[in-house]
């Protein structure tokens, strides 16, 4: 069961699907890279996306992302597959112009992927709803035209072992959210988009809306 309470912390992947790593430029790393938001970046569905203009554009990165509803530490792939409590999809925002000036500078790119309101996450579901985290697959359409599609089967980390794999470096504790990554065609968001995440589920799609301010 999906537990209904604030994360310590949101767990980003970094450049997960090589499509992505390419369309911006990065090389595939040979190991996850990972990030953190913090519980003040979150915001819900009916807020409305909103970011400081000044800042440079925004983008958009729909992610599967997964509940964590037991400790973990160190864990097996078999532990972390066992702790799953929830899957949803989520926006893992990013101020991109500020994130590239950061990055050429060599500092680290938290002012752009952590800011206050840089995540939003759709309802949680029952793990059980995806029959295969190998194979699972989710779409993103900004005013209703199709703009992400996430297949599970071309990432580079795969779910179950990314979490355990981050339980390693960051021990997750119940309520934690690990956001794993993000497929090709990110882009610009702009003020009015109406915006749908797609789940392809066991019981049929499952979709949240959300827009930007
Ligand atoms: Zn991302």
């Amino acid at each position: 069961m999906s537990l209904n309470t604030t994360p310590s912390k949101i767990i980003c992947v970094g450049r997960n699907y090589a499509d992505h790593a390419k369309e911006l430029g990065n090389a595939v790393p040979d190991t996850p890279i990972l990030f953190i938001k913090p519980p003040s970046s979150l915001i819900g569905l009916d807020d409305g996306i909103r970011w400081n203009a000044d800042l440079g554009e925004c983008h958009f990165e729909c992610e599967l992302s997964i509940q964590i509803g037991k400790r973990l530490k160190n864990a097996t792939e078999f532990e972390a597959r066992a702790a799953m409590s929830g899957v949803t999809l989520g926006l893992d925002l990013t101020l991109r112009d500020l994130q590239n000036s950061l990055k050429k500078q060599g500092y680290p790119w938290e002012r752009s992927k952590a800011f206050d309101g840089s995540c939003v996450l759709g309802g949680w579901l029952s793990p059980e709803m995806i029959a295969e985290y190998k194979d699972a697959r989710y779409t993103f359409k900004v005013n209703g035209v199709q703009r992400q599609v996430g297949e599970t089967s071309h990432m580079l980390f795969d779910v179950v072992g990314l979490i355990a794999h981050i339980s390693q470096t960051f021990t997750l504790e119940p309520g934690d959210v690990v956001m794993t990554g993000t497929p090709a065609g990110v882009a610009a968001l702009h003020a009015g988009d109406q915006l749908e995440m797609m789940l392809e589920t066991l019981l049929g799609d499952v979709s949240w809306k959300t827009f930007v301010r």
